[in-house]
């Protein structure tokens, strides 16, 4: 089928584009959660080649330098938002989702979401925004302590998963006193109002 084709052929493209962008670890990185993102999509009923093209992709800009993000920012300010204003390790997701839309022929908008959003999660996340986020979270090389428990909650429960990882993430970055992304955070309340659980509390 024609449709088919197509995504294969970006699938292919896509692998050789982040290749020659990211550093060996990175590339090694991505294809991890290529591979994790297919068996989520599979688990769950997503289209396995979609989860595929966006776990591609969805560290593609993260080595640029950030003047060079900011100046992406600037030049397509409608989709970039008020990235510039988000804190930096976000950046490169809402990077790789502009070039994908305006350079790499990506247009598909539920891929542009998921690489959009890959670092922090949103409110109203979709299937395939959840697929992504929790692939990269816990992609093959990673060891941090609770990854394994969230490895198992992933293919009972995605929701679930997906809010201890963003609880994890959130008390991560409080111990650290960095800057919380509100996106984090929105998302986060939004599993838990589903699930009749309090919200966090705002900061
Ligand atoms: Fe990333
Ligand atoms: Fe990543």
């Amino acid at each position: 089928i024609k449709g088919k084709e197509a995504i294969r052929m970006t699938c292919e493209q896509a692998q050789a584009l982040v290749k020659a962008r990211l550093s060996h670890k990175r590339y090694k990185h991505t294809l991890n959660v290529k591979n994790k993102a297919v068996a989520l999509a599979e688990r769950y009923g997503a289209d396995p080649e979609k989860a595929a093209l966006a776990a591609l992709l969805h560290d593609a800009a993260k080595e640029l330098p950030r003047d060079a993000m900011l100046q992406i920012f600037r030049d397509n300010a409608i989709m970039a938002k008020n990235a510039a204003s988000r804190p930096s390790p976000v950046w490169h997701g809402i990077a790789a989702a502009i070039l994908c839309a305006t350079d790499w022929g990506v247009t598909d908008p539920a891929i542009l979401s998921a690489i959009e959003c890959h670092t922090t999660g949103k409110a109203n996340m979709s299937l395939l925004d959840k697929i992504l986020y929790m692939a990269d979270a816990t992609s093959a090389e990673r060891d941090y302590p609770g990854v394994e428990t969230l490895r198992r909650e992933e293919m009972q429960d995605l929701d679930l998963a997906l809010l201890h990882s963003l609880e994890q993430s959130i008390a991560f970055v409080r111990e650290k006193g960095g800057a919380l992304d509100p996106e984090t955070l929105a998302a986060c309340n939004w599993l838990r109002a589903q699930r009749g659980l309090a919200t966090e509390e705002k900061t």
